[in-house]
C-alpha cells in the first residue's frame, strides 16, 4: 500500500514537472529546418544567402512541391501592393522611396530543381521536387538568393540606426486542408502565417554592428574586420535579425529567461527593462511559462508603434510619448504567448492574437500597479473609441460592418481594422470576464495555452476550449462580437 502511494506521489511529481512547462526539446522532432548561411553587405544594403530546407511533410498529402513565402518582393517598385498606408508614408519613406526584393538564383539538391515565382504579386516560390515527398518524411534542398534592403523604417528595411531583417528568409508556407496558403502582403495589420521550425543561422556582418536575433548566438568569430555570428532557435514561426552600430544592451535574468533590452535612445532605459521583466514574469504567472531561454527587447527604426516577432519584439524609436513606448512593449511582449507560442494565421484572424495581447497588456496594468495606464482606463478608452468610430462612420457611410472574422484585405481603412480587431478584440474579452469572473477567463487561457502551444489555432478552438473548460454554451456569445450582427453600444 505504501509502495503504491509512493508511486502515486512520484507519477504525481513528473506529471507536475512535465504538466507545467513545455518541452522545447520534445517539441523540436519532426519539423522543417532552415540552415542559413547569410552576407550583409552594408555598401550595397544586401543580404546574399544560401538557405538549406529540409522540409517535414506533417500533412498527409503527398507533396510534388513546396511553396514558400518571398515577403520582401512586396517592398519591389512594380508591387501591386502598398506596404505601408498613406498616413504614414513620408514618415517610413524618410529619405523618399525606396525599394527592396528578393531574387531566387537557384534551387537544388544533388540535381537542380525546377521553380517558379508565382502568387498575386511575386510572392510566392514554388519548388517542384524530382518525385514526391510523403507524409511524415522530410525532403532536402537548398535555396540560392539575394535580397536587397529598401531604405524604410519597416519590419524590413534599414534606416538611421538599425537594419530590420524581418521576413527575408523564404519559408515555407502552411499546407492546410489539403493547399497551401499564400499570404499576399497588406499595409494593414501582420501578414504572416507560418508555423514553427528549427533554425541555424550563419551571418556575417561588419563587426561595428551589434546583433540581436531570435534564438540563441551559440558562438560568433572575427575575421579581417567582419563578424560572424551562428545563431540557433528551436521551434519558433519566423526568424528575426536587427543589427545597429549604436545598440546598448541591458540584460536581466528571470528565472530561466534572459531578458536582454537593446536601444539607442531611451532616457529611462532602467525603467524600460523593469517594465520588460515584469511583464515577461506577469504573463508568465497568468497563461503559463516561457518556454524560451531568451527574449530581446529591440528599439527600432520602426515606424508603426511594435512588432512582434519570436523570441524578439521591436519597439519604434519614433514613439516619443514614454507610457505609450512602455505600453508598447507590454502588448509587444504579450505576443510571445498569442502568435509565438500559440500561432494563428494573422491575415484571417487577426482579432485572436491582436485581441488577446490587448487583453493580456490590460492585465498586466491591473496587476502591476504604478504605471500611468489602468485596466479600467483601458477599458473605458476602447468604448470610447469604439463609439466614436461607430457614430463618425455610421454617420458617413450609413452603416458600419462591425465583424471581426474578416481578412486583411477585407478591412478598407486603418481605422476600421484597428477598431474590429484590436480594440473590439479586447473589448470582447473583457466581456467575457463580467459573464464568467476573470477567474474563469484566465484559467481558459491558460488552458488554451497549453493545448494548442506550438500548434496554430482558430477562433473555433479558441471557443472550444473556453465552452470546456467553463463549462457553458459560448457560440451565440462568441458568434455575436465575431460576426457583428448585433452592433454593441456601450455606456
Ligand atoms: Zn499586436
Amino acid at each position: 500500500m505504501k509502495k503504491i502511494i509512493l508511486i502515486f506521489f512520484v507519477c504525481l511529481f513528473i506529471a507536475s514537472i512535465y504538466g507545467c512547462s513545455l518541452n522545447l526539446e520534445k517539441s523540436s522532432n519532426n519539423l522543417t529546418m532552415y540552415s542559413a548561411i547569410l552576407n550583409f553587405d552594408e555598401d550595397k544594403h544586401t543580404i546574399g544567402g544560401k538557405l538549406e530546407v529540409d522540409y517535414f511533410n506533417k500533412s498527409n498529402t503527398e507533396l510534388g512541391s513546396i511553396f514558400f513565402n518571398l515577403y520582401p518582393n512586396a517592398f519591389r517598385e512594380t508591387s501591386n501592393q502598398d506596404v505601408i498606408s498613406l498616413a504614414k508614408y513620408s514618415e517610413c519613406y524618410y529619405n523618399g522611396e525606396s525599394f527592396g526584393s528578393i531574387e531566387i538564383k537557384n534551387v537544388y539538391n544533388s540535381n537542380n530543381l525546377d521553380f517558379e515565382i508565382s502568387g498575386v504579386d511575386e510572392n510566392i516560390l514554388i519548388v517542384n521536387l524530382n518525385g514526391n515527398v510523403l507524409p511524415q518524411e522530410y525532403t532536402n534542398f537548398v535555396i540560392d538568393f539575394e535580397v536587397n534592403i529598401p531604405n524604410i523604417s519597416h519590419r524590413f528595411g534599414y534606416g538611421e540606426n538599425t537594419v530590420n531583417l524581418g521576413n527575408i528568409l523564404p519559408i515555407a508556407c502552411v499546407f492546410e486542408s489539403g493547399k497551401w496558403i499564400e499570404i499576399e502582403y497588406q499595409s494593414n495589420g501582420d501578414p504572416f502565417f507560418s508555423e514553427v521550425a528549427n533554425y541555424d543561422i550563419e551571418i556575417c556582418y561588419p563587426q561595428d554592428y551589434i546583433l540581436a536575433s531570435t534564438g540563441t548566438e551559440t558562438s560568433n568569430f572575427l575575421n579581417n574586420g567582419k563578424k560572424t555570428s551562428f545563431l540557433k532557435a528551436k521551434v519558433v514561426r519566423d526568424f528575426m535579425i536587427v543589427l545597429s552600430k549604436n545598440f546598448v544592451k541591458k540584460s536581466q535574468q528571470l528565472d530561466n529567461i534572459l531578458v536582454n533590452y537593446y536601444y539607442y535612445n531611451d532616457e529611462n532605459a532602467e525603467k524600460s527593462l523593469q517594465t520588460c521583466v515584469l511583464a515577461m514574469q506577469t504573463y508568465c504567472d497568468l497563461f503559463g511559462d516561457y518556454p524560451y531561454s531568451e527574449i530581446k527587447i529591440v528599439q527600432a527604426n520602426f515606424c508603426i508603434g511594435g512588432m512582434e516577432f519570436p523570441n524578439l519584439v521591436l519597439v519604434g524609436d519614433e514613439v516619443i510619448d514614454y507610457k505609450t513606448y512602455e505600453y508598447i512593449i507590454v502588448h509587444e511582449l504579450a505576443h510571445q504567448w498569442w502568435y509565438g507560442v500559440v500561432g494563428n494565421n494573422q491575415t484571417k484572424y487577426a482579432w485572436l492574437d491582436e485581441g488577446l495581447a490587448e487583453f493580456s497588456s490590460a492585465m498586466f496594468y491591473k496587476k502591476n500597479q504604478g504605471y500611468d495606464f489602468s485596466y479600467d482606463f483601458l477599458v473605458k478608452q476602447a468604448n470610447t473609441s469604439f463609439e466614436i468610430y461607430q457614430t463618425i462612420f455610421g454617420n458617413v457611410l450609413g452603416s458600419v460592418d462591425t465583424s471581426m472574422d474578416r481578412s486583411l484585405a477585407e478591412f478598407k481603412t486603418e481605422s476600421e481594422y484597428i477598431n474590429m480587431i484590436y480594440v473590439k478584440g479586447f473589448l470582447l474579452f473583457d466581456s467575457l470576464c463580467e459573464l464568467l469572473g476573470e477567474k474563469t477567463v484566465i484559467n481558459c487561457l491558460k488552458e488554451y495555452y497549453k493545448d494548442n502551444a506550438f500548434k496554430t489555432t482558430t477562433p473555433a478552438e479558441l471557443i472550444g476550449c473556453f465552452e470546456k473548460t467553463a463549462r457553458c454554451t459560448l457560440e451565440n456569445f462568441f458568434d455575436s462580437w465575431i460576426k457583428g450582427k448585433i452592433v454593441q453600444v456601450f455606456d
